[in-house]
């Protein structure tokens, strides 16, 4: 698809108003393309080392970039991100409630490209000239020989407010859901820290989420801190599926005997309306009352990916990547070389940030092969996944698995899963630690130079 008339103004227009003097030569043979679109300050692309530029600097974007150069030293790459640093959603739960500092989940961009010898460029991706293979950015235009796009998820408020937007707005700036890192974060902090007592509502949205375990953690350690601090308030979970989507011993466990008067959990919540002025959230069988929430809408992939007009609706979300499942290409002759990873897909495995990073990788080797001419075969990405029960003692639970296509069903299913969601005793306690293990290996591994070997939990190696 190359770009319209009206695309190539937007664009025009939006080069001019950075106020940039350098103009990219149009090299379009299109009839009436007339574009002068401002060239990204960035040295040109150079015919013997192949350009990859990759979007989205989260877990798959990082960890794509580092494996791209691993494989192939000589490929310039150059990772477009539009945050000046990293925040990590991993481990958030736990800086909710001051278990861990800020600076254990920023994370610095100028060293991940310094140690591993990319580029980070600063900017928001908003559209590709296909024809000739341009990225547009708020910073300028990039031109590549590969294009990855990993620009994770966006919230898909539609399903609850049914496109009143004055409340999708209110939604998302009172009662922010805190699935991508921020100041939504900042905001559910002070709401915790600041609340009074009475009903804290968060919930667990329908279809495939980011981070399964993560709502389920976080009514742990909120009701953890609840009743560490004396705070006379319950989490009320409201969960759109039947039950616990994840570790379901684990936690039905933990709520039951931990937190009997701290979370009162809600499966097969479908939320209907939620009313901001009177303070009622109303499912298909009930009408709950909050004081204060944090809500957690249905997911879909980035914006970017439908702007792209590369979105499709898939059997778990609306609007996820249209890609070959194997190989990650999205799909279309006019998109050849034209990559999507990382929660943007829309493959049924867990998005979450390891599962992430495997994956980022194994696209970056599906990319290698193809700049030196060999053959890639699918490889698994890997989940692991531990999550904190509580703090006094610091116990947790995790998972890890691969997976396998399972060609009746058309999907991939877990294919190695061991889990251990015995809280109690040693092994809960080992598994806390591991948490901690966990994360400062995935950092080193995404921002520092060198291999890192993946990480899996040490203790209970049980099987499912
Ligand atoms: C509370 C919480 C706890 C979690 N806990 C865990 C855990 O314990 N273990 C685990 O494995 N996972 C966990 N996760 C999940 C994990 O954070 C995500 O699955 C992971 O971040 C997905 O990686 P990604 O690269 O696809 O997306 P992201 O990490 O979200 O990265 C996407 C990046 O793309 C950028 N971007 C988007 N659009 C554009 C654009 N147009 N131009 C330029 N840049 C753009 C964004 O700024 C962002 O930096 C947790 C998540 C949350 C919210």
């Amino acid at each position: 698809m190359s770009l319209s008339r009206r695309d190539i103004l937007k664009a025009s227009l939006a080069a001019a108003a950075l106020g940039s003097v350098d103009a990219y030569a149009n090299t379009s043979k299109e009839p009436n393309a007339t574009h002068h679109v401002l060239a990204a300050d960035l040295p040109k692309k150079s015919k013997n080392h192949p350009r990859v530029v990759v979007v989205g600097g989260g877990w798959a974007g990082l960890s794509f970039a580092k494996e791209l150069k691993i494989n192939v030293p000589k490929a310039d790459v150059i990772l477009v991100e539009q945050r000046f640093e990293f925040m990590s959603c991993p481990m958030s739960n736990l800086w909710l409630v001051d278990k861990v500092q800020l600076d254990y989940l920023v994370h610095d961009y100028l060293q991940a490209a310094r140690e591993n010898d990319y580029t980070y460029f600063q900017a928001s991706a908003s559209g590709i000239d296909k024809k000739n293979k341009l990225l547009l950015t708020s910073n300028g235009a990039i031109e590549y020989d590969y294009l990855v796009l990993a620009p994770g998820i966006d919230y898909d408020y539609d399903l609850w407010t049914k496109g009143d937007k004055t409340l999708e707005n209110r939604l998302r700036n009172e009662y922010p859901a805190a699935f991508m890192p921020g100041s939504e974060h900042m905001t559910l902090k002070k709401k915790i820290h600041n609340f009074k007592g009475g009903t804290f509502v968060l919930t667990v949205p329908r279809g495939n989420y980011r981070c399964l375990p993560a709502p389920y953690e976080r009514a742990c350690l909120i009701a953890d801190f609840f009743k560490t601090n004396g705070i006379k308030g319950k989490v009320l979970l409201l969960d759109e599926h039947e039950g616990i989507t994840i570790k379901d011993h684990g936690f039905s466990t933990a709520f039951k005997e931990l937190y009997k008067d701290y979370i009162q959990y809600e499966p097969n919540s479908i939320i209907e309306h939620i009313d901001l002025e009177k303070k009622i959230v109303t499912t298909e069988f009930d009408e709950f009352h909050f004081d204060d929430a944090a809500f957690y809408p249905p997911i879909r992939a980035g914006r970017l990916i439908e702007h792209l007009g590369l979105a499709k609706d898939t059997i778990y979300n609306r609007k996820e990547a249209n890609i070959d499942i194997f190989t990650y290409e999205a799909k279309g002759k006019e998109n050849k070389n034209i990559f999507v990873c990382g929660d943007a897909r829309p493959m049924g495995f867990s998005k979450s940030g390891n599962t992430a990073n495997t994956e980022g990788k194994n696209v970056a080797r599906e990319v290698a092969a193809r700049i030196l001419g060999k053959k890639h075969a699918w490889e698994s990405p890997v989940t692991v996944c531990i999550s904190d029960i509580s703090f006094n003692p610091e116990r947790g639970i995790f998972i890890h698995s691969e997976y396998a296509f399972n060609k009746k069903t058309n999907q991939f299913e877990f294919a190695t899963p061991v889990t251990d969601e015995v809280w109690k005793g040693e092994e809960g306690l080992n598994n806390a630690k591991s948490v901690y293990g966990w994360a400062e290996s995935m950092y080193a591994d995404m921002f520092q130079g060198g291999f890192t070997k993946s990480y899996i939990p040490k203790s209970g190696q049980k099987k499912q």
